[in-house]
Parts: C-alpha cells; sequence; structure tokens
C-alpha cells in the first residue's frame, strides 16, 4: 500500500497515512477531507525529477518503478 502526504487545508497539519482503495482520508487532527495531496518526500529527497528519468532506464530509476513518469516515453 503506498503512503501518501497530505497537508490539512482547515488546519495545515501536515501527515502522512496509508491509502486504501476506497478509503477517504481524512485530517487526524481536524477530521477535514479538505485536503492537500503533497509530493513525497523520497521523491523530492533523492532529487528523481521527470527529466532523470528520461535518461535512464525505467528499471535502474526507483521512482520510475510504478510506471508513473515513463508511460508517455514510450
Ligand atoms: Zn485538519
Amino acid at each position: 500500500m503506498p503512503i501518501y502526504e497530505y497537508r490539512c487545508d482547515q488546519c495545515d497539519t501536515e501527515f502522512e497515512t496509508l491509502v486504501r482503495r476506497g478509503e477517504q482520508v481524512v485530517c487526524p487532527h481536524c477530521g477535514s477531507e479538505q485536503l492537500q495531496k503533497l509530493i513525497s518526500a523520497h521523491a523530492v529527497g533523492s532529487g528523481m525529477a521527470d527529466t532523470a528519468c528520461g535518461a535512464a532506464p525505467c528499471d535502474s530509476a526507483p521512482a520510475c518503478g510504478s510506471g508513473g513518469c515513463c508511460a508517455g516515453l514510450g
């Protein structure tokens, strides 16, 4: 299951949570469903960007393992 980071629009609480299919994510602090989905800290910290994926085989780029940014490269 993927872990996603969110920031609550209502109280600015930032949190990460496991997201199951079809499950509504709510703020653990105030229960709001008004959330901003944040970019994964792993992707940002490693400097792995879409451009990096284009220069490397998908197999060697962990961030591309899910097929996300390589989907449109043919
Ligand atoms: Zn909140």
